[in-house]
């Protein structure tokens, strides 16, 4: 639990919400501003502020149980499908510093688009092979 922090308020229970699901590792609850009816968050128990500080572990837990969530709100819905994604730092529109993975069920003619429909920057392409040692190189 870290002070000042509105998601573990929301896990330890002293701000309420709507739950979906909990196990030892993970807790999922509406969000409270939906993209699409049923719009779900999926976060740690544990406060990570990024995904990127999470550790392989509590990953693979919180992504199962993102999967189980996933599968019981498209079919809550009748969803055809679904966004299921992180806003991984501030930059990328991460509002609330507690890694969370938004569960958005999708219907045919609801007008939102894809993932690419994020961001959308002009790149070179004729040199993946470049792009793709330079992150090699890091990793
Ligand atoms: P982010 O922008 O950090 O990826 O997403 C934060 C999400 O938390 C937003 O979609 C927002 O609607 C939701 N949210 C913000 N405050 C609250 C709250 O007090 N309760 C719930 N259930 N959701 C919240
Ligand atoms: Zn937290």
């Amino acid at each position: 639990m870290t002070e000042n922090c509105l998601f573990c308020k929301i896990i330890s229970g002293e701000i309420p919400s709507n739950r979906i699901y909990e196990d030892d590792a993970v807790y999922a609850f509406l969000d409270i501003y939906p993209a699409s009816e049923g719009h779900t968050l999926v976060t740690p128990k544990k406060h990570f502020s990024t995904f990127t500080d999470m550790n392989a572990e509590d990953v693979a837990l919180l992504f199962e149980a993102a999967r189980k969530v996933t599968a019981a709100v498209e079919k809550a819905f009748s969803a055809e499908g679904s966004n299921v994604g992180i806003n991984n730092g501030e930059v990328a529109g991460q509002e609330v510093p507690h890694v969370h993975v938004h569960v958005i069920p999708r219907k045919k003619g609801d007008g939102g688009r894809g993932i690419k429909s994020i961001v959308w920057t002009e790149t070179d392409t004729t040199n993946l092979e470049e792009v793709a040692k330079k992150i090699r190189n890091v990793l």
